[in-house]
């Protein structure tokens, strides 16, 4: 009998990482899923109506600690622990194997039982995987926990053995406690550190048919990456069709990494514990409030979230609170961190439900190991660190908004990208209005060629990236070729990362190391061409879709005149070529159109209404659904001032007949 009817919604594609849904006797549960520790019944300083609010679905209590205090008479008074404290949804109990064996003080061990003093008046008590399924049962527990023998993860080999052999024989005493119960119930692969013996585990424990399986013994001293391994391992080994819970785990960024890894449930005590020590978890990282650059800070400490917290109070007013000392600042950090925590565990399902898992982790994995990178006014920091030369290199500096990054050309003064945030428009002008994600599932014998025509802080070429590693579809691979001649600009958004969040993923490092990158599948490769466009394009691969976002003209003269796109449109011409740039001048039009181009409407970006779409003539003469100019532009145009594409010579007028005569507004076209 399957006591939770788990449904395996949706498994993200380049990763193991899953959503999935499960009904306990209270509720529905969506994983993945962070379960607040209230150990006492209590999660410390928190209200019910506060976790309920949280999202929080499941609670995790400890039946050592109930059975000493208040003790199971007292909860079978109140039908257990959901009539005691009041809570409407589900709990999951551990079975106390983990306090056993870490609370200081003696206790034996035997086949039987495990024997301790009991810290409430010393009395000797017994726990034997009988007793601690009797008491679960009484609490009333959704989920119950087998009663394991928990060791430190660095104990030698064979007293992890030993260990892992008495908890498989526990388990089979668990589930044969639990006898008809109603109650759902997981068991526990052990072997701390030594994969053989969690390999082994896994084995026998997923032969015992419980309702879910935990990954417990982890977290107590190994390493993130000792702990990742053994993640990945177990996981693998459990099986599709149930819940899989990583005990006592862990950070933000744990929880991520684990995700990605398969598993679906976790409970940590952090979010609480750390915010007694003025830590708060963040959408920008963790920031530490006892830090005095906080002293003056209005705004919440996190700008993305809307719990209690945030709505209600600054960070200088939180700040001061931890400097006096009063208590109810825990309060409020718990229910900020929780908050957080409940929060990324949704989202990372809604990323995975949405087929978007894959570029979310990569982004996630730097912001949330973030440490106060941001914190203090932004101006304030641009200026100390212009001081230290971190913010400039070359011609370009960095300038910071709302902590985004911007590069700026300190020659000319102008902006890449300057009126959006640079990564959401590149994600809109370029990647969605090429329909990128689209073409690339249908199969072709070659890949489809992206020219990518100033690369700069690598926006364009990341959002491209991130958006074929986030489809599960793609059936062709991309090249992505990224023209520039001065690389400073990204070296420069690469040593200020913080503000250059489309940078956390491995690809633009290696591309500078070596003007290559392949992803781990070999469908997507990019490739630098160092140098100017005009010649490095002759060097690359033809082009299907054009990505043309070098500076302007009063910048990057050289790329915006007729000449250099009269090169561009023979090299286009022979083939279906698309191509997509941020200004709608009436003048780069005119070179478009004259140089053979089919011009249409691009969609807006920020105040600009329009942006602009070339069409080689192959391209224009196949299906495709854009707005090309008709005879209101060209009439425009005649009246124009701006009629004349740059870099056209006084004698030479070629250029008037080329664009009033363009097959695009012959009579009863466009
Ligand atoms: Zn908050």
């Amino acid at each position: 009998m399957n006591r939770l009817n788990f449904k395996l919604e949706a498994t993200a594609s380049g990763s193991r990482a899953r959503a999935a849904r499960f009904t306990t006797a209270h509720n529905e549960v969506l994983t993945p899923t962070f379960m607040p520790v209230g150990t006492h019944a209590a999660v410390r300083s928190q209200r019910r109506e506060d976790l309920l609010d949280s999202g929080s679905q499941v609670l995790l209590a400890n039946t050592y600690h109930l059975m000493l205090r208040p003790g199971v008479g007292i909860l079978g008074k109140f039908a257990g622990i959901h009539g005691f404290m009041n809570w409407p949804r589900s709990v999951l109990t551990d079975s106390g194997g983990f306090q056993i064996f870490s609370l200081p003080g003696s206790r034996t061990l035997q086949e039987d039982y495990a024997e301790f003093r009991s810290y409430v008046d010393n009395t000797l008590l017994q726990l034997s995987p009988e007793r601690s399924i009797e008491a679960q049962k009484i609490i009333g527990a959704d989920i119950m926990m087998v009663l394991d023998q928990c060791v430190p993860s660095t104990v030698e080999h064979a007293v992890a053995r030993k260990a892992m052999e008495l908890t498989h024989r526990w388990a089979h005493r668990s589930l044969a406690a639990r006898g008809e119960s109603a109650q759902a119930m997981f068991g526990i692969v052990q072997g701390a550190s030594y994969l053989d013996l969690r390999v082994e585990s896994a084995r026998v424990i997923t032969d015992i048919p419980f309702d879910g399986y935990a990954i417990g013994g982890l977290a107590v001293g190994e390493s993130s990456a000792e702990r990742e391994e053994c993640t990945a391992t177990v996981s693998e080994l459990l099986p599709q069709d149930q819940p899989r819970y990583l005990m006592g785990v862990g950070t933000p960024l744990d929880l991520l990494e684990a995700v990605h890894r398969g598993i679906d449930m976790f409970d940590c005590i952090l979010p609480t514990s750390l915010g007694q020590q003025g830590l708060a978890f963040t959408s920008l990282g963790r920031r530490d409030l006892r830090r005095a650059a906080y002293r003056d800070k209005d705004g919440p400490i996190d700008p993305a979230c809307v719990c209690y917290t945030c709505r209600t109070h600054s960070i200088a007013y939180l700040f001061h609170l931890l400097r006096v000392h009063e208590s109810q600042v825990w309060q409020l950090l718990a229910l900020h961190n929780i908050h957080f925590y409940l929060k990324l565990t949704r989202t990372m399902r809604e990323h995975i439900l949405a087929g978007t898992w894959l570029p979310f982790y990569y982004s996630q994995r730097a912001i949330l190991d973030a440490r106060d990178s941001y914190g203090k006014a932004v101006t304030h920091v641009t200026k100390a660190m212009r001081r230290k030369d971190k913010l400039t290199r070359g011609r370009y500096e960095v300038i910071v908004r709302d902590e985004v990054g911007f590069i700026r050309d300190k020659t000319s003064g102008e902006v890449m990208h300057p009126i959006n945030n640079p990564v959401e428009e590149a994600r809109s002008l370029y990647v969605e209005q090429s329909r990128l994600v689209e073409r690339l599932q249908t199969p072709a014998a070659r890949p489809l060629v992206v020219w990518d025509v100033g690369l700069g802080a690598a926006a364009n070429a990341m959002a491209a990236i991130l958006a074929v590693e986030g489809s599960p579809h793609a059936q062709r691979p991309m090249t992505l070729v990224s023209f520039e001649n001065d690389l400073d600009s990204l070296e420069l958004a690469l040593a200020n990362i913080g503000w250059f969040t489309h940078l956390h993923h491995a690809a633009p490092r290696e591309l500078l190391a070596s003007d290559r990158w392949i992803n781990r599948a070999g469908t997507v490769e990019w490739l630098l061409q160092k140098g100017d466009f005009a010649a490095r394009k002759f060097a690359a691969p033809a082009p299907d879709l054009i990505f043309f976002d070098p500076f302007s003209f009063k910048t990057d003269s050289s790329l915006w005149t007729l000449a250099a796109f009269r090169e561009l449109a023979g090299l286009c011409t022979p083939r279906k070529v698309e191509l997509f740039t941020y200004t709608s001048s009436t003048s780069v039009r005119a070179a478009m159109l004259a140089a053979g181009f089919h011009i249409a409407r691009g969609r807006g970006t920020g105040a600009k209404t329009e942006t602009t779409i070339g069409l080689s003539p192959l391209a224009a003469a196949a299906a495709h659904s854009h707005e090309l100019l008709g005879a209101e532009w060209l009439a425009k145009w005649r009246r124009s001032d701006a009629q004349a594409p740059h870099g056209s010579l006084p004698g030479d007028t070629s250029w008037h007949a080329a664009v009033s005569g363009h097959p695009q507004f012959a009579a009863g076209s466009g």
